[in-house]
């Protein structure tokens, strides 16, 4: 997979170095001059990963003749930091110094050093602390601003050391949290293959090859993540960097996903979890949308698409008016609802082109239930994995109930104008059939308990 990383940084824009593998801590300095010259270095970690790599970091750093300020050294309670207002802390910091950053984090530490360096038009380096996440290599920060998670454009980090000895020591949930954001690439695999079936959003080759050839063998072991086996890691942390470098290349996320991931935004936009400690992270709500999302491809071998009368579709069909009416009733917060209008716009389909369009759908449904077969698998495999490797498996087990998952399922489609599954199901007519049968009897929620096991909700 190294080689995979190595042929993917070649064309990568912002990434011009990564290196992975066992006790590669010690090559941080020799990137650092590599990338950044003679510049003075600032680190920047919390307090617990300063803990684990803080000291051999700098030691690194030092031996490579780097010049180092006095470090800037968060709490170690994300929930402490987590907030936009502290990227405008660090940055202000960072500001009054004449040093590029070199981060020990994951998640939203990285996000915070890569969204502040990036507002100063400064490269930085990271040294990743957990398989926890694709973000590493990918442009972009997510950050909380005002109760709310936002994304904001940035520029991917100028180099990367992962050292699978460290993101093995990292607490199990964190690797149980990059599970769950890496398992998603399969249904968003699938989405991309209905948007190109369509010719709604071609597949790029070289970008699928970095993400999905690899996924299978990354996703193969979750006893071993699971148990921290670093030979596990480490398939599991390039692929989750490959997933990012990918993001990079084709300057979107649509390589890394699809309607699984909107699950997982809806729920982050709501705040929920945010204010737990630790916070409900970004891959344990992935993980269950790729549950959801895996369901429904589940489904769609049964649906009477040939049955479609695309007049009929066309004589109902919304105009734009009253489809921004079922936007505005499906998203009550007024942070969430312009963001869900505008996305909804963009694939809103005119009521001129409606029957055109479910006639382009029914004449591809054959071809797009081949395309997809090989590469969804079914919600019961998916939970039975995310369960192995120590993640959630039910939406039960943070906090959302049924009533919330089912209305999730019509949210979530509103909130990304990135064509998937949902929209092709939404504009047939067949979504509410699909999520009723998913909800009621011999249904996959219905027949689906909460588990006893394994609760992150503080509440329950
Ligand atoms: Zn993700």
């Amino acid at each position: 997979m190294t080689e995979l990383i190595d042929k993917a940084l070649r064309d990568s824009t912002d990434t011009r170095a990564i290196i992975s593998g066992r006790g590669v801590l010690d090559q941080t300095g020799t990137m650092f001059t590599d990338l950044f010259g003679d510049a003075q270095c600032i680190l920047v970690a919390d307090e617990n990963t300063w803990g684990v790599a803080g000291e051999p970091v700098k030691a690194s750093l030092e031996a490579a003749g780097v010049t180092l300020v006095e470090p800037y050294i968060f709490p170690g309670t994300p929930t402490l930091y987590a907030g936009y207002e502290n990227v405008v802390k660090l940055r202000d910091h960072l500001s009054a110094v004449d040093a590029i950053v070199c981060s020990i984090a994951s998640g939203t530490l990285n996000d915070i050093a890569k969204l502040a360096s990036g507002e100063l038009g400064r490269g930085y380096l990271n040294v990743c602390t957990a398989a926890s996440m694709d973000g590493y290599a990918a442009f972009g920060a997510t950050i909380t601003r005002d109760g709310f998670k936002i994304t904001r454009d940035c520029p991917a980090p100028a180099g990367l050391v992962a050292d699978l000895d460290l993101m093995a020591a990292a607490p199990q949930r964190l690797t149980g949290t990059g599970y769950g954001d890496l398992i998603e690439k399969v249904p968003s695999g699938a989405d991309w293959l209905v948007a190109d079936e369509l010719g709604i959003e071609a597949v790029d080759p070289l970008v699928w090859d970095l993400v999905q050839p690899p996924l299978v063998a990354a996703l193969s072991d979750p006893e071993g993540l699971a148990a921290g086996n670093p030979d596990a890691i480490g398939l599991l942390a390039e692929e989750l960097i490959l997933s990012g470098l990918a993001m990079q290349a084709h300057q979107s996320s649509r390589p890394a996903s699809g309607a699984g991931h909107n699950f997982s935004h809806q729920w982050e936009m709501e705040g929920h979890g945010l204010d737990w400690e630790p916070p409900l992270s970004h891959g344990n709500k992935v993980g269950i949308g790729t549950v959801a999302s895996c369901a429904v491809y589940e489904l769609l071998p049964g649906l009477d698409v040939a049955g479609v009368d695309p007049a009929a579709r066309a004589a109902e069909w919304l105009s734009e008016a009253d489809n921004d009416a079922r936007v505005e009733a499906l998203q009550p917060l007024p942070a969430i609802r312009a963001a869900a209008l505008a996305q909804s716009r963009a694939k809103y389909v005119p009521q001129d082109q409606a029957a055109a369009r479910v006639q382009l759908i029914k004449d591809h449904w054959p071809a797009i239930l081949q395309r997809v077969a090989p590469q969804v698998m079914t919600p019961a495999d998916i939970a039975d994995k995310l369960r192995r490797a120590g993640a959630p498996y039910h939406p039960g087990q943070f906090g959302i109930d049924q009533d919330k998952l089912k209305l999730t399922y019509y949210q979530s489609q509103t909130i990304r104008s990135r064509y998937t599954i949902m929209d092709a199901l939404f504009e047939l007519g067949l979504l509410d059939a699909v999520v009723e049968t998913l909800f009621g009897p011999g249904g996959y929620w219905a027949e689906t308990p909460v588990p006893t096991e394994g609760h992150l909700d503080p509440t329950s």
